[in-house]
């Protein structure tokens, strides 16, 4: 009997599907993309598949088709050149971080906050670790993120400071978390999923945490219906989906500079007479944005060079 399910992780070609309150051990049968779509990894946790169970053992199957994503979080996979899908069908993407060990990385956090608009998935930065300091220049940061809409919030996975809040954004909802190591990603989880987690999914964490290594994303079912993408070792993100002439629209704080510009179609890179480096320069658009933006103008450049390769 066909069945449709949910992916949770994957492992070495063999996914892990949950269909009610059972979890099936699937592989994949064929080519279920159909032929011609060049993506370095056919599943994602979150992605929907139609499965058929084996007849002789119920625990094990066969996923026959991927249906239609309502989203996914892509990145460009350079050594692969292809859109690695990190998850799918999300509500939301967070991004979390810490003031101060590791230190707080604005320009990862530009990186998830463009993929995200990209495709049109909510975004939030979690800062975890208050109860360490936080310096001015990253308060700074934080406002600006919340001036241009992006919302921010702060709390500790080790003191329980504003962990109701957090749980609050993410109930009822599927949302991917995005991290460098040691930002409390583990910690947060654990607080937020209890011992609630689903037993797939607390049996790879652990697997996953045991070593210390990042192998793969999983979906993790916590209580109050929080389900959570766990994305271990997402270290960079290479902007995939847009032409670097789009870059701009990603940056919505460009916006109310860029119509100033004399070019039409102006890169804000090289032209002269730009709004928005103008207003860099005035200390209108923070400087450090506009670094991230020529970094990922200069990266989407050179994917586009290296798929025409
Ligand atoms: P991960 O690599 O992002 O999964 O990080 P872990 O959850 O393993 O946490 C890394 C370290 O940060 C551990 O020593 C945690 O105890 C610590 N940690 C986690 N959350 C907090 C927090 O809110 N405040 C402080 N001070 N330390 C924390
Ligand atoms: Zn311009």
């Amino acid at each position: 009997m066909v069945k449709k399910g949910t992916v949770l992780f994957g492992i070495n070609n063999i996914f892990t599907v949950q269909a009610g309150s059972s979890t099936v051990e699937c592989r994949i049968k064929g080519k279920i993309l159909g032929e011609g779509k060049r993506e370095y990894n056919p599943l994602a946790p979150g992605d929907r598949v139609f499965f058929k169970t084996d007849p002789i053992n119920p625990e094990k199957g066969m996923i026959l088709e991927r249906c239609e994503r309502r989203n996914a979080f892509l990145r460009w996979n350079k050594k692969r050149r292809a859109p690695q899908a990190i998850a799918a069908n999300i509500d939301g993407i967070v991004c979390i971080s810490s003031p101060e060990s590791p230190p707080f990385r604005p320009r990862f956090i530009d990186r998830v906050a463009v993929t995200s608009s990209i495709h049109s998935i909510p975004f939030t930065v979690i800062l975890n670790k208050n109860d360490q300091k936080i310096s001015g220049e990253i308060l700074e940061r934080i406002r600006y993120y919340e001036n241009i809409g992006i919302s921010v919030y702060t709390c500790s996975a080790k003191t329980g400071e504003n962990i109701d809040a957090v749980m609050d954004l993410l109930a009822g909802k599927v949302h991917a978390f995005i991290g460098q190591s040691g930002v409390g990603k583990s910690t947060l989880l654990n607080k937020l999923c209890g011992t609630q987690q689903q037993k797939t999914g607390a049996v790879s964490l652990k697997y996953n945490r045991g070593i210390h290594t990042t192998i793969f994303s999983a979906l993790i079912l916590c209580m109050n219906n929080i389900r959570i993408i766990d994305t271990p070792g997402i270290r960079e993100i290479e902007i995939y989906g847009i032409d670097p002439s789009e870059l701009s629209f990603h940056f919505p704080e460009f916006e109310k500079y860029a119509h100033i510009c004399s070019f039409p179609g102006c890169t804000h890179i090289h032209e002269p007479k730009c709004g928005v480096r103008t207003a860099v320069a005035d200390g209108s658009i923070l400087e450090d944005r506009y670094e991230s933006y020529t970094r990922i103008y200069d990266s989407l450049k050179h994917q586009r060079e290296a798929s025409y390769e």
